[in-house]
């Protein structure tokens, strides 16, 4: 059992609770092991995220469509790639946004379609992720902005595009950077041949290499789960035991191998995961495409203060008891807060000796 501080983690990862469990633990387990590999440092908001509070009341609040809960007035660190709290929210907001415009778009002419392109390259287990994302950035560069292309493009009644940078990890052959871009266009014949001739085109042209079978492909996606299945896998923290039947780890796959069997080669490769992609955004729309569908600029730190949230209030209690619950009583907080549950809260509040309101300014 790993206990790198002095809470151990794997006591309510093995129940089959709740997945607020999952995110609370995994949180605090990832922020524990970067930290005493002094990745981050104990300032930091992501190590910050969910221990402190911003204000002398918290409150759990409750998403009445998606029946979530979340804590608010507490620190966030709004890190949509390595929070285990943060990015599900973030990627939910996403989710919806990437789901109301194929739906607008696809209702708005029946000559309306989206393809979904999914870009790789050949990588091994030597390479440094850093230095693959800067050529695989210089590609996709390449790529988008080659005349061929281009012309290819408009000529479909093309929109805009959605691209997704994902990263998945193997102890063969190391880091897998890959992008699936959604398309918005009409339908059209593919020149499917001359795409992926000019993608292996784009690597070579910033010293990467792929098997023109499996480095490009594209298919049509007329509907937004097909794409949001691909892009949201590693968000899913339902299935994390999968990596280590696969061979093949998304970011909490490996946070999980971590946890679970102390492996130091999943916690390195974590550790460079996190460094190499602190500060970037992996999700981009095109110019002008939001503001096509309606869709309004909502940054991720805006969505972890439930500014885009149409949440409900559940209860208020004083912060000076937050930060002396442990993760678990986190969790297991904002599943009463989900099920809109008071008797549990009576319980959980009073069996602990803490007030709570159900609104502190009445
Ligand atoms: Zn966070």
């Amino acid at each position: 059992m790993r206990n790198i501080s002095s809470e151990t983690y794997s006591v309510k990862l093995n129940s089959s609770e709740f997945s607020y469990f999952y995110r609370f633990g995994m949180q605090r387990y990832i922020q524990d092991m970067l930290l005493s590999r002094q990745v981050i440092r104990p300032k930091e908001e992501f190590y910050n995220c969910h221990r402190w509070s911003r204000q002398s009341v918290c409150a759990v609040n409750r998403n009445d469509e998606s029946g979530r809960a979340y804590f608010d007035n507490i620190v966030s660190c709004h890190n949509a790639k390595s929070c285990a709290v943060c990015a599900p929210r973030i990627m939910g907001v996403r989710s919806v946004e990437i789901r109301q415009a194929v739906h607008q778009w696809l209702c708005e002419s029946p000559d309306h379609t989206c393809y979904m392109i999914t870009l790789t390259f050949s990588h091994h287990a030597t390479d440094r992720l850093q230095d693959l994302l800067d050529r695989f950035r210089d590609s996709v560069k390449f790529y988008w902005s080659h005349r061929t292309v281009v012309s290819f493009f408009r000529d479909c009644g093309y929109l805009g595009r959605i691209t997704s940078t994902e990263i998945q990890f193997s102890q063969k052959n190391g880091f897998h950077p890959h992008q699936h871009v959604l398309i918005f266009s009409n339908k059209i014949s593919l020149d499917v041949e001359k795409l992926r001739q000019l993608w292996m085109v784009s690597l070579h042209a910033s010293g990467l290499t792929g098997a023109d079978d499996i480095a490009f492909s594209i298919v049509e996606a007329r509907s937004a789960e097909k794409y949001l299945t691909k892009i949201s896998s590693e968000m899913a923290l339902g299935n994390l035991k999968e990596g280590r039947a696969t061979g093949h780890y998304s970011p909490f796959q490996l946070a999980f191998e971590g946890l679970t069997s102390q492996a130091s080669w999943a916690e390195d490769a974590f550790s460079e995961y996190f460094s190499a992609v602190r500060g970037k955004h992996f999700l981009f729309w095109s110019k002008g495409l939001k503001k096509y569908f309606g869709i309004g600029n909502v940054s991720d730190s805006d969505i972890c203060e439930g500014a885009s949230d149409n949440l409900t209030h559940f209860l208020d209690f004083l912060s000076e008891n937050f930060v002396k619950f442990s993760w678990a009583e986190k969790a297991e907080l904002l599943k009463i807060g989900s099920a809109n549950d008071y008797a549990a809260a009576d319980i959980f509040f009073s069996s602990r000796g803490i007030k709570y309101w159900r609104n502190y300014n009445e």
